[in-house]
């Protein structure tokens, strides 16, 4: 019997398991993939929102506002990869600048600092880059990016560390409420325990009518991006945004976490969060907007496009909150963005409902925040890696070569919380195949040392779990 049950492991149920995993509590994590952070936390545009956007008073706005120190400082425990950069927002023309002015007043509001506003000269110093019909810019300092599936698997990492119990490949497909919750998975298996939050991002509603509570609707929007070359990461350094319009916060121009630049998103209902095309129209429009705001930017350096589904509300607002229907149960739903930016002070919020319907909280003694880093063999000296490769040889075998990534970390990803048990899961933790050929030389590699690791047959190594074995047989 669980104390607690959280259902999804995306960015906001693995920071929801990491507050939990603060206080002696049995809980277990359930994800219907065979990995975490493969719903909207694997493919956003990875910025720590300044704040200055969401309408005042909205949970949004609160927990925007709290959250960014919030992940700062997460991402600091965790070891993962991060930059406060700062972000602009641009206005092109007379016609556009009383909107920065509302953004401005609108982020005082929401108590962001810092912000200022500057003329189109001073951004064009700042963002050499940047096109000259820009005439006035929103400045806002405390704006950041961050890799969105390193921090969500550094946050379930941590909290299984901890003590949660993370399952994989767990459908619910139902929930009975009895005296406790008892929770069945798609394949007949089941979990029992006392509280359930509701984490499951675009299928949150679903989760919602199982235990009659469904008040209200996910509305699936996707959004289509390209990702450059790291020869053009330095095409700009702050993320460059335009003023945002009743879809969205616009296309934006921005260097990531791992010094690749990314264009994007567009902002498209879709039927459903699985269909995560890329369309030549989406790119088309990705293309032309970022052209828009960087002019000369590299479009031919494109090394990969994808698409993200965003679970959006029609209140336009996050809802998280004890149900009204039943006992026990929280709901974590409509978390769109800046769902990645607030996904700390989300957790610590949902954390203090729990505690008012009755959670009892006694601390974790044993608790420990911190994540050793995962060490990536680029980034050591020529000394460190000396050292680590006399203790481990495996560290002098670059197996992916346009990201440098040594057997030897691939290893690590196959035994560190949470394991990495297919070939897209080895990349996410490593970036092997994340480079310019994108896994064409690494993947038969990486599915060998999978197959040894675990003991199995290379015709059972997945690229994402499921039935997508990447082999088939001898030839
Ligand atoms: C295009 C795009 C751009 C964005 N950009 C930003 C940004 O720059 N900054 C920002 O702050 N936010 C951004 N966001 C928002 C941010 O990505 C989300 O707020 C955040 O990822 C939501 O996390 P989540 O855990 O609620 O959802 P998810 O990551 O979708 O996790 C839900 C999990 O539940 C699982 N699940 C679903 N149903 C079941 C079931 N029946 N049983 C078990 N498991 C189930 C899913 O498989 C999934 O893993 C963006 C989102 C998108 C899509």
């Amino acid at each position: 019997m669980f104390d607690v049950i959280i259902a999804g492991a995306g960015v906001i149920g693995g920071m929801v398991a990491r507050e939990l995993s603060r206080y002696n509590l049995k809980v277990c994590l359930l994800e219907k993939e065979n990995d975490v952070a493969l719903g909207s936390s694997k493919a956003n545009s990875g910025i720590i929102h300044g704040g200055f956007d969401p309408e005042p008073d909205t949970l949004k706005a609160k927990l925007n506002a709290k959250g960014v120190d919030l992940l700062y400082a997460a991402a600091k425990e965790l070891n993962v990869p991060y930059e406060n950069n700062g972000s602009m927002v641009l206005a092109f023309g007379e016609e556009e600048e009383p909107k920065i002015e509302e953004l401005y007043n609108r982020g005082i509001k929401n108590g962001i600092k810092d912000m200022s506003i500057i003329s189109g000269d001073e951004a064009r110093n700042l963002e050499p880059m940047i096109s000259k019909e820009v005439t006035k810019a929103l400045l806002v300092p405390s704006a950041g990016i961050i890799c969105p599936y390193s921090l969500t698997l550094a946050a379930v990492g941590n909290a299984m560390d901890n003590g949660v119990e993370l399952i994989r490949n767990f459908e619910v497909v139902s929930i009975e409420n009895k005296n406790n919750y008892v929770v069945k998975s798609k394949d007949g298996n089941r979990v029992e325990g006392k509280y359930f939050i509701n984490c499951a991002g675009c299928y949150s509603h679903n989760i919602a009518e199982m235990v009659g509570d469904k008040f209200y609707d996910i509305i699936p929007r996707s959004g289509e991006y390209m990702l450059l070359d790291k020869t053009e990461g330095k095409t700009v350094s702050h993320t460059i945004f335009q003023v945002p319009t009743e879809k969205g916060k616009g296309i934006l121009v921005t260097p990531t976490a791992h010094g690749n630049l990314l264009l994007g998103p567009t902002a498209t209902e879709t039927d459903s969060p699985d269909n995560k095309e890329t369309t030549q129209e989406g790119l088309k429009y990705v293309t032309e907007f970022a052209r828009k705001s960087v002019p000369n930017v590299n479009t031919r350096a494109v090394i990969t496009s994808f698409c993200g589904v965003r679970s959006s509300e029609k209140s336009g607002d996050f809802i998280i909150e004890a149900s009204k229907k039943v006992n026990n149960f929280v709901h974590v739903a409509a978390i769109d963005s800046p769902g990645l930016s607030s996904c700390v002070a989300i957790a610590k919020y949902v954390v203090d409902i729990l505690k008012n319907i009755g959670l009892e909280l006694e601390e974790n003694k044993h608790f420990c925040e911190i994540r050793k880093d995962t060490l990536a063999f680029r980034k050591m000296n020529h000394e460190e890696k000396d050292r680590f490769i006399k203790q481990n040889p495996a560290y002098g075998r670059i197996i992916c070569r346009c990201e440098t990534v040594s057997e030897g970390e691939m290893l690590e990803a196959l035994k560190t919380n949470p394991k990495a048990m297919d070939v897209d899961g080895v990349k996410r933790r490593t970036r092997a195949g994340m480079g310019r050929c994108q896994g064409g030389f690494c993947a038969p590699y990486v599915m060998e040392l999978i197959a040894k690791e675990n003991e199995i047959d290379m015709t059972q190594v997945t690229k994402k779990g499921k039935n997508s074995n990447m082999l088939i047989g001898k030839l």
